[in-house]
């Protein structure tokens, strides 16, 4: 009785992944719409969708946020990635700035929608403090250029807790408190998960299913398999670890965002 036991509760387990995932598929462009707040009958068409990916460094469009470009790019959507430095913490600027334009074109975006700023007052480095005022000019001024209506980035804890990842999400919150935004654009913080959710790769699909989210995104294998491909074009980054990483992380396979409200901070009414 017990060995039957220890056999169907993984296998029930898998089945159950295999259910959401089937689901996932055809509820995305549901879930797309009711994020964006389209009041249409019909579902929202990914042609709709003008996304920006606001990253820190090269490579972390496909450590942090594969599955989401993936889905949006099967869907056609127009998905632009903004990459606030070069990743010049060890002199490699050049060489990653390349690799970066290799990912991104394994993962569907063209170089003319990928921008990498080389600013001095936005170095590759976890202890210096970015300008918020800089960074939300910079990621405004895209929105503008390029008519975003969804902009996508780091939450408060930046996945890694990369002090670059969490000034892009304060950046992006501040310019939500502003009124600057046009009408129609949505800010999405990809979600930081526990450290034991975030190394249990698929197998964590139950759990970002349940728990509430405004939008998931989710990969099969063949979308794997292009995270993965994007990984790898970051030859400068590949340790150990690095390996590790991609075998192991939930985030080479589902995204889950939270909407960063819009609106004034504290307003007062009188
Ligand atoms: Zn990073």
């Amino acid at each position: 009785m017990y060995v039957y036991l220890v056999a169907f509760v993984p296998l029930f387990y898998l089945v159950w992944i295999k259910c959401i995932y089937d689901r996932h598929r055809h509820t995305l462009r549901s879930s797309l719409k009711s994020t964006m707040n389209v009041s249409s009958e019909r579902d929202t068409d990914g042609a709709d969708v003008r996304a920006l990916v606001v990253t820190a460094h090269p490579d972390d469009e496909c450590m942090f946020f594969a599955p989401t470009i993936v889905r949006l790019v099967a869907l056609n959507a127009s998905v632009h990635l903004l990459c606030l430095s070069e990743g010049n913490y060890y002199n490699q600027g050049a060489q990653r700035r390349e690799e970066l334009l290799s990912s991104c074109a394994t993962l569907g975006i063209p170089a003319s929608r990928v921008t990498i700023i080389d600013h001095k007052k936005l170095p590759d480095d976890p202890k210096a403090e970015w300008s918020i005022s800089l960074v939300s000019s910079a990621v405004l001024k895209h929105i503008t250029a390029h008519s975003i209506n969804m902009v996508l980035t780091f939450d408060g804890r930046g996945v890694s807790g990369h002090a670059n990842h969490v000034a892009i999400y304060k950046a992006v919150r501040h310019l939500a408190s502003t009124g600057e935004l046009p009408k129609e654009c949505v800010l999405l913080s990809l979600e930081t998960v526990g450290l034991l959710r975030k190394y249990i790769s698929f197998l964590d699909l139950p759990f970002s299913w349940l728990l509430p989210s405004h939008l998931c995104c989710v990969v099969g294998s063949k979308g794997y398999k292009q995270a993965k491909a994007a990984m790898l074009c970051h030859r400068t980054q590949l340790l150990w670890f690095r390996y590790l990483y991609i075998t192991f992380s939930r985030y080479m396979f589902i995204n889950t965002f939270q909407t960063i409200p819009q609106g004034p901070k504290n307003l007062k009414i009188y």
